[in-house]
C-alpha cells in the first residue's frame, strides 16, 4: 500500500500525469476549450497507483467533445452521451512500451437533479467549481487543469487523501438526496482504498439508507460488485449492515446476524461468513473472482430459516444449502445479475456442503464422479470454496479436515487420469487392422490391436500412416 500522506505532500507526485493527458489538454487548449484532469484519476494519482483509465472535464459540449478526439483517439464511445460523456480509447508508445488508455472526457456539470427519478438529470455547467461540488467525495473532487498541471482542490481532497478519510464537498444529507447511490459508494470507495467513512457521512447513510430504494437495480448491482471485488470487501459490507443500507440492497447477509441462545450453542454466521469470505479470496491465484467471492458471501444465508432447536441442546439447519441455493437465484436475480452468473453461484452455494458427507474418505468411485459432474465447470471454485468453509480455531480439526479434502482432490485427479487412458484407442482400428494384413476376425487381430495401443500408450500418437508401417513390421516379426 503506497503511503498517501507522503505522496499527497509530494509536489512532483501531484503534477505527475500522462504524456497522454498533456497531450490532450492541449488539443482542447488550441480549440479554445479548458481540460482538467479528474476524478478516480487524480485521486489515484496521488496515492501512487497510475492506472490506464483517465477521467477528463471539460467546458467544450459533447459535439466539440467529438470534434476533438475523433481525428486523435483510436477509438470514440458514444454510449454515454446523453449524459455528457464521451469515451475513447488512446494507444500510445511510450519508451517502448505500448500502452492503451481509456479516456471519459464529461462537460462540466451543474447541480441539477430530479431528486424522485431513478436517474440523475443533466444539465451542463460552465466552470470546474460548479462541476466538483457535486462530486460525491472530496477524495473524487480534485483536478488538475491541463495542459499547464495547475491543482484544484476546493473541497480539501488532499487533506483528506491523507487522512484517509471519506467526506462530502457538501452536506452528506443534500449529497445523499440528489443521489442515493453514493451511500453505496461511500461503502464501495472504503473497501477499495481501506479508507474511513466521516462520522456524520456514516450518519447520513444510516439515517437516509431508505432513500437507496429509488435507485435502479443496476447502478446498486456495479456497486455491490465493484465492493465485493475489491481489496477489503469485509469493512465495506460492514458498513452496509451497520448502516442498515444491507436491509434494502442485501437483506440476507443482515439476517446472518442470529440472536444466540444462551443454552443453543453455535457459530456465529455472519462473522463466519466474512471470514470464509477472506479465506476464499486469499485462495483467489487469478486475480479477484466474482463468482467465488459471491458464493463465499452467500453460501451460508440459507441457515436463519433452516435453524431448528433440537430437543438434545443442538442445533440444525437442515437443507440450508438448498435452502440458500434459493435464496441466493432470487436475490441475485432481483439485482439483475446475468443468468449465468446466478445460476453458478447458486450451483455452488448447493453444493457447497457435499464434501461434509466425504466422512474420512468414504466416498465410491461414482460418488467421487458424480461431485466432478454436478460441479462442472465451477469444479475449481467449489474446492476454493469448500477449503475456505472451515473457520474453527481449533487447529488439528482445521488441518484434517485440509488433509481430508487433499485426499478428495486426489482421487479426482487419479479417475480422471484413469478414464483419460480408458480413453486412449490406438491408431489404427480393427477393421483397418484386418484390411492392412489382409486377415479375417480372430486372435491375430487383438494382437495387433494391443500392440498398437502399447505403441500408442508409449509414444503418444503415431497417425495412420506410420501407425501402418509399424504394424506391418509386427507382423512380419510374428510369422
Ligand atoms: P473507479 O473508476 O476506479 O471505480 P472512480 O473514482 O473513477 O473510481 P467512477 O465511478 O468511474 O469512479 O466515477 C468517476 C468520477 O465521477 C468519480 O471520481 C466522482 O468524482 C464522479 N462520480 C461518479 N459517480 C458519481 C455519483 N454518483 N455522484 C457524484 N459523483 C460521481
Ligand atoms: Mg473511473
Amino acid at each position: 500500500m503506497p503511503n498517501a500522506n507522503h505522496a499527497a505532500q509530494t509536489p512532483q507526485a501531484r503534477h505527475r500525469v500522462a504524456p497522454v493527458a498533456e497531450e490532450l489538454g492541449r488539443r482542447f487548449s488550441e480549440a479554445g476549450f479548458q481540460l482538467a484532469l479528474v476524478g478516480g484519476s487524480v485521486r489515484d494519482t496521488l496515492l501512487g497507483r497510475l492506472g490506464n483509465d483517465l477521467d477528463f472535464t471539460t467546458d467544450a459540449r459533447p459535439e466539440q467533445v467529438l470534434r476533438i478526439l475523433r481525428p486523435w483517439a483510436d477509438a470514440v464511445w458514444q454510449v454515454g452521451i446523453a449524459f455528457g460523456t464521451v469515451g475513447a480509447r488512446k494507444d500510445t508508445r511510450e519508451g517502448g512500451v505500448a500502452k492503451s488508455f481509456q479516456i471519459e472526457v464529461t462537460t462540466y456539470r451543474s447541480e441539477s437533479y430530479d431528486r424522485s427519478s431513478r436517474k440523475p438529470e443533466v444539465s451542463y455547467g460552465d466552470t470546474i467549481e460548479e462541476d466538483l461540488v457535486r462530486r460525491d467525495f472530496t477524495v473524487n473532487a480534485m483536478a488538475v487543469a491541463l495542459p499547464g498541471v495547475d491543482f484544484i482542490d476546493p473541497h480539501g481532497g488532499r487533506d483528506d487523501l491523507a487522512a484517509r478519510v471519506l467526506r462530502t464537498p457538501g452536506t452528506p444529507e443534500s449529497s445523499f438526496s440528489d443521489d442515493p447511490l453514493r451511500m453505496l459508494r461511500a461503502a464501495r470507495f472504503a473497501a477499495q482504498l481501506d479508507f474511513e467513512v466521516a462520522p456524520e457521512v456514516v450518519s447520513a447513510m444510516t439515517a437516509m439508507a431508505d432513500r437507496i430504494g429509488i435507485v435502479s437495480a443496476e447502478r446498486i448491482r456495479d456497486e455491490v460488485n465493484k465492493l465485493i471485488l475489491s481489496a477489503h470487501p469485509r469493512k465495506g459490507l460492514r458498513l452496509l449492515v451497520d448502516t442498515g443500507l444491507a436491509d434494502r440492497v442485501l437483506p440476507e447477509l443482515s439476517a446472518l446476524r442470529l440472536e444466540r441462545d444462551e443454552h443453543f450453542r453455535h457459530k456465529d454466521v455472519y462473522e463466519h461468513t466474512l471470514t470464509v469470505l477472506e479465506q476464499a479470496i486469499d485462495l483467489e491465484t487469478e486475480g479477484p473472482d466474482l463468482l467465488l467471492r459471491l458464493a463465499a458471501l452467500l453460501h451460508d444465508i440459507g441457515k436463519p430459516r433452516t435453524r431448528r432447536f433440537e430437543p438434545d441442546g443442538r442445533v440444525s439447519f437442515h437443507h440450508h444449502e438448498v435452502v440458500g441455493a434459493k435464496m441466493t437465484k432470487s436475490r441475485l436475480t432481483q439485482l439483475k445479475y446475468p443468468n449465468e452468473q446466478v445460476k453458478d453461484v447458486s450451483r455452488l452455494v448447493e453444493l457447497h456442503l457435499r464434501f461434509h458427507g466425504y466422512g474420512s474418505g468414504e466416498w465410491t468411485d461414482s460418488a467421487v464422479r458424480r461431485y466432478v459432474r454436478d460441479a462442472g465447470p465451477l469444479l475449481n471454485r467449489l474446492h476454493k470454496l469448500t477449503r475456505s468453509d472451515c473457520t474453527t480455531r481449533n487447529k488439528r480439526k482445521a488441518a484434517a479436515l485440509s488433509r481430508t479434502y487433499d485426499g478428495l482432490e486426489t482421487r479426482i485427479a487419479e479417475l480422471q487420469e484413469q478414464e483419460e487412458l480408458d480413453a486412449i484407442r490406438p491408431d489404427l482400428d480393427g477393421n483397418q487392422i484386418m484390411k492392412i494384413l489382409d486377415i479375417k476376425p480372430g486372435p491375430a487381430v487383438g494382437k495387433a490391436y494391443q500392440h498398437l495401443l502399447e505403441l500408442r500408450l508409449e509414444n503418444g500418437p503415431l497417425g495412420e500412416e506410420a501407425a501402418t508401417v509399424a504394424l506391418k513390421e509386427w507382423w512380419a516379426a510374428q510369422a
